[in-house]
């Protein structure tokens, strides 16, 4: 605005006609408010051989693994899960079975560094194995976690999962690291290739990328998560370390700027056009800049991280799926990321004893559980499911909850799990409702003569 009206009006003309130039031919881009892939669906994808062009391949499967083939070698780009990958690299090598220079992995996590191990014959025969700077440190806290997150959280978010594995292929060194602001660049057979490091991602602070510039084709392995497009995970459910927005506002700026024709990434399909993906990118970029900015707006305006997670929503304009990433959820990871866990509303917070440890003398003062259920079941008729779900919570502290609470906590559950499949259909809280509805029927059946 403040640039528009300071120019003098020929300047301001020769101004707009740049925009009208730069405009994509063709009508308006129409960026989708929700895809219809959903992050479940990929424990389905069938492994099978995917054609991408006349020199590059796409192994599909969980992860989809990539390779890249030229008269100087072959790059490998990504390496599916465990349990796929072997099957993945025959089909790969079916097409080519010429040297592999390079073995680049887009993040530590399983489900693309998984099959590292497959390509091992072609590592001990000198083929780089290429990651993020960030790569090393992230393998070894989801390694030194595994345990906790699997018994407890995986297993209860991602039941279909194969067991947790022995995770061998965390034992594997890369020989070649990127930093952040100096891409690898190589050239293999008259390919050019640039291995890009991200300031941050949707799904970690590892993110690789491989950019072949003569061809306006990315890599992106996990770079926005699972769905394209998306409100991207910063929080997960199941635990990981908090996505930092401002570092994955910067690496959207730098793929922006590359202007890609195509995506290839990791999970589900290609994406193709170049006005589609600029403006695609564009949006999410935008959107994590707003629920930030709007969340540190209201943190200074004295606002509580509840209030904010309650009414910060993104404008209708950069509305994108949240069927991986949530708002709210992210709303309260901003806040915490830039002021800590500690909210400064009870002091007690500061120390061991929680809340909850108190609780069962609230009950004894209310005339026992009988008299906290029936509360609840109030509050619940009169639409305040959370309300009644927190008072269940709080008469489940003083002992085994018996028929009555057992089936009202059920029509809750119930009816979040209706309201989130017919929302957002988030994959973390679908997974978390359906493992509490399954765990509550459970429970009412074993008091069931
Ligand atoms: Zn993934």
């Amino acid at each position: 605005m403040i640039y528009r009206e300071a120019l003098p009006s020929a300047a301001a003309f020769l101004l707009c006609a740049l925009f009208l130039v730069g405009a994509p031919a063709g009508g308006e881009v129409v960026v989708p408010k929700d895809v219809p892939e959903r992050a479940r669906d990929l424990m389905k994808a069938p492994v099978e051989l995917v054609r991408i062009n006349d020199f590059i391949q796409m192994a599909r499967g969980v992860g989809n693994v990539f390779m890249v083939s030229t008269p100087g070698g072959n790059v490998v780009f990504d390496t599916g899960v465990t349990w796929q990958s072997e099957q993945q690299r025959a089909l790969l090598r079916s097409v080519s079975d010429g040297p592999v220079t390079h073995v680049v992995v887009s993040h530590a996590h399983g489900d693309h560094n998984g099959g590292i191990a497959a390509w091992k014959v072609a590592l001990d025969a000198g083929a780089e194995l290429v990651a993020h700077e960030r790569y090393p440190y992230m393998n070894r806290i989801y390694g030194d976690t595994n345990e906790y997150l699997w018994k407890v959280r995986t297993g209860t978010l991602y039941p279909v999962q194969p067991a947790a594995l022995v995770a061998e292929f965390r034992s594997f060194e890369p020989t070649r690291l990127v930093d952040v602001h100096e891409d690898y660049e190589f050239e293999a057979g008259g390919v050019r290739f640039q291995v890009i490091a991200a300031e941050n991602s949707a799904e970690g602070e590892d993110a690789l990328l491989l950019w072949l510039p003569d061809h306006g084709i990315l890599f992106t392995g996990d770079f926005y998560g699972c769905l394209y497009p998306m409100v991207p995970n910063l929080y997960t459910v199941r635990g990981e370390k908090v996505r930092e927005p401002l570092g994955y506002v910067a690496a959207l700026d730098r793929l922006i700027a590359l202007e890609p024709s195509m995506l290839l990434p990791a999970h589900f399909d290609p994406v193709h056009g170049k006005e589609y993906i600029v403006k695609t990118l564009e949006v999410t970029r935008d959107g994590v800049q707003y629920v930030y900015d709007e969340t540190v707006k209201g943190m200074n305006q004295g606002k509580s991280v509840y209030q904010l997670m309650r009414d910060i929503r993104l404008p209708p304009a950069l509305e994108i799926s949240q069927g991986h990433g949530k708002v709210s959820w992210n709303v309260r990871a901003i806040w915490e990321l830039l002021a800590g866990w500690f909210y400064y509303e009870d002091v007690a917070d500061l120390y061991s004893v929680p809340a909850r440890e108190v609780f069962p003398d609230l009950v004894e003062l209310a005339g026992g559980p009988a008299a906290v259920v029936a509360r609840a079941k109030k509050r619940f008729l009169a639409g305040q499911g959370l309300e009644a779900l927190r008072l269940l919570d709080v008469a489940k502290a003083s002992g085994p909850e018996g028929e009555v609470a057992l089936r009202l906590r059920l029509t809750i559950f119930e009816e979040m799990l209706a309201k989130s499949l017919a929302t957002y259909d988030n994959m973390s809280e679908t997974g978390i409702l359906q493992a509490s509805v399954k765990q509550t029927r459970e429970a009412l059946e074993a008091k069931l003569p």
